[in-house]
C-alpha cells in the first residue's frame, strides 16, 4: 500500500505547536515510507476565513521544510462534492431527511438530559415517510448510525477503542441550508484524496466512531488512525499561550531554528531509546507509530532552548547571520554591513558559545554591528573611568603594533598591565572591553579586538576616552 498522509488545519491565524507536531508526523511517515504528504485548508467557517491565515499555515511549514504533494486542497471548494455524497447516501438509504422543528429539538434534549442519555436525537425522522414532511421546512440530512451493538476501531497509539451504538447518534451530514458538516466534509476529502493514515491531534478521537459511520454507509476502506496525545504546558494544562510562546511564529520570531524545533517536537511525543539529539535525517530512518507516547508530553521551554543552542552550535555563520540580518532590522533598525558580517563570521564560534537563540546571539553580536552607543550602565561607566588612564598606554601601545592578532593584542596588553597595572591583566581587559563592546561581558576581548582591527579598536579607545 502506498502510504498517503494528510494535515488539514482550520485556519486560525498561526500554528499552534501542537499542530506543528502533528504536521511533522505526518510529513515524516509519508516521507519514510516513500508515500504522499497533502495538506488541507479547513476553510469552511467562511465569517473567520481569512486569507492571511493561510499564509501564516504554508509559512510555517516552509519554514519547518515540511513540502507537501500536490496542490493545496480548500475544504470549501469542495461543498457541492460533499452534498453529493449526502445525496448519494440518500439514495442508498443510509441517510434520512429530518424536519424537526428547534422546539421539538430542544424538548429531546430536555428529555434525554432527565433520562441521562449521551445522545438526544429521537430518530424520529429515520423511518418515517417522506410524504409526512410539513410543508415549507427545509430538512437537515442525518445518517443511520447503527442502532445496537459495540463500535470499535483500532487506534495505531491509543490500542483498540470503542463505544457502545447508543453512544452515537443519527448526526447531521448536511445542514438545512445544504452546506455539509465537519463530519461529512472530512470523511469525502479524506476519501477522495486517497488518505491512508489519519495522524491528528487525539481531541479528534471521539470522531473517529461518527466518521467510520460514512466510512461503512459509502462502502469505502477507513483509514488507519493514529491519535497522538495533547502537548501540555510545564504546568500539566494545555500548552497556550498564557504559558508563554505557543506558536510556530512565536518561536521564529524568538529566533529558534526549524531543526531545533523538529527534534523538539519529535522528542516531546515520541522515543527512540533514550536519544535526545535527533537530527531530520535519523527521524526519517526511524520515525514510526509503534514510538508514538501513549502520555501527553509536558512543553519544557529550558529543554527546548537547550536543544536550540545545540543546533544553534551546528549551523553554518553564513546562514546565522542571514536570520540575524531580520532581527537586527525589527530589534535594532539596524544594517549589517559587509564588513560587520565579516567580523560576525570570524567571532561566530565564540559567539554561539553565549547565545541560544538567533536573538541572543544578535544581542552578542551587536557591537561588530555597531559602535558602543552612550549610555553604559553604572558598572561599565566606572572601569571606564577608573581604566582611563591604562585605556591611555594601551591606545598608545596599539599604534605601535605591526601586526594585530590576538597574540600581539594580547601581549600588548600584558605589558601595560605589568607596567601601569600591577600585572593584572584584568585591570587592562576590562577598560578595553567596554571601550570596543560598550558592555562588562563579552567573547575574549583579544580576539575580539584583532577582528575589529588596528583602525577600527584605536578608533573605539579614542572615543572611549573622550566620552564624559
Ligand atoms: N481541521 C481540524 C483541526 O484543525 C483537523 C481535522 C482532522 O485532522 O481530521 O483540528
Amino acid at each position: 500500500m502506498s502510504i498517503v498522509t494528510r494535515f488539514p488545519p482550520s485556519p486560525t491565524g498561526f500554528m499552534h505547536i501542537g499542530n506543528a507536531r502533528t504536521a511533522y508526523f505526518n510529513w515524516l511517515y509519508a516521507r519514510r515510507y516513500g508515500g504522499k504528504f497533502v495538506v488541507r485548508i479547513e476553510d469552511t467557517d467562511r465569517a473567520r476565513y481569512q486569507p492571511e491565515y493561510v499564509e501564516a499555515i504554508t509559512n510555517a511549514l516552509d519554514w519547518m521544510g515540511l513540502d507537501h504533494d500536490g496542490e493545496i486542497v480548500s475544504q470549501f471548494s469542495r461543498q457541492p462534492r460533499h452534498a453529493e455524497v449526502a445525496q448519494a447516501l440518500l439514495e442508498k438509504g443510509q441517510a434520512y431527511y429530518c424536519y424537526c422543528s428547534p422546539e421539538e429539538l430542544e424538548a429531546m434534549r430536555v428529555t434525554s438530559k432527565a433520562e441521562g442519555r449521551a445522545t438526544f436525537y429521537d430518530r424520529r425522522w429515520r423511518d418515517r415517510d417522506p410524504s409526512e414532511a410539513p410543508a415549507g421546512v427545509k430538512p437537515v440530512v442525518r445518517i443511520k448510525a447503527p442502532l445496537t451493538g459495540v463500535m470499535s476501531v483500532h487506534d495505531e497509539v491509543q490500542g483498540d477503542v470503542s463505544v457502545a451504538a447508543e453512544q452515537i447518534d443519527d448526526f447531521i451530514i448536511l445542514r438545512s441550508d445544504g452546506v455539509p458538516t465537519y463530519m461529512l466534509a472530512v470523511v469525502v476529502d479524506d476519501h477522495d484524496m486517497g488518505i491512508t493514515h489519519v495522524i491528528r491531534g487525539d481531541d479528534h478521537l471521539n470522531n473517529v466512531f461518527r466518521q467510520n459511520v460514512i466510512y461503512d454507509a459509502m462502502g469505502w476502506a477507513q483509514p488507519v488512525y493514529a491519535h497522538l496525545p495533547l502537548i501540555l504546558g510545564p504546568d500539566g494544562a494545555k500548552l497556550s499561550k498564557r504559558h508563554g510562546a505557543a506558536s510556530v511564529e512565536d518561536f521564529r520570531g524568538q529566533g529558534y531554528l526549524p531543526e531545533a524545533m523538529k527534534n523538539y517536537l519529535l522528542k516531546l511525543g515520541w522515543s527512540h531509546g533514550d536519544d535526545e539529539i535527533i537530527s531530520n535525517e535519523q527521524a526519517l530512518e526511524w520515525f514510526d507509530l509503534s514510538g508514538v507516547n501513549k502520555s501527553a508530553g509536558r512543553f519544557d521551554y529550558q529543554k527546548f532552548e537547550s536543544l536550540n543552542a545545540h543546533y544553534l552550535r551546528e549551523a553554518e555563520p553564513a546562514r546565522l547571520i542571514d536570520l540575524m540580518r531580520p532581527v537586527y532590522a525589527r530589534d535594532y533598525d539596524l544594517v549589517i554591513s559587509e564588513e560587520a558580517a565579516r567580523h560576525i563570521a570570524e567571532g561566530m564560534d565564540e559567539l554561539k558559545e553565549r547565545a541560544k537563540t538567533v536573538q541572543e546571539l544578535a544581542r552578542e553580536a551587536l557591537f561588530y554591528v555597531r559602535r558602543p552607543a552612550g549610555g553604559l550602565d553604572e558598572k561599565a561607566q566606572k572601569t571606564l573611568e577608573e581604566g582611563t588612564e591604562i585605556l591611555g598606554h594601551l591606545l598608545a601601545a596599539f599604534v605601535a603594533l605591526a601586526t594585530f592578532d590576538p597574540d600581539t593584542v594580547k601581549d600588548a596588553c600584558m605589558a601595560v598591565a605589568n607596567d601601569h597595572a600591577g600585572g593584572k591583566l584584568g585591570k587592562v581587559g576590562m577598560p578595553l572591553r567596554v571601550a570596543l563592546t560598550g558592555t562588562m561581558s563579552s567573547p575574549t576581548i583579544f580576539n575580539v579586538a584583532a577582528i575589529l582591527g588596528k583602525d577600527e579598536t584605536c578608533a573605539r579607545i579614542q572615543t572611549a576616552l573622550t566620552r564624559d
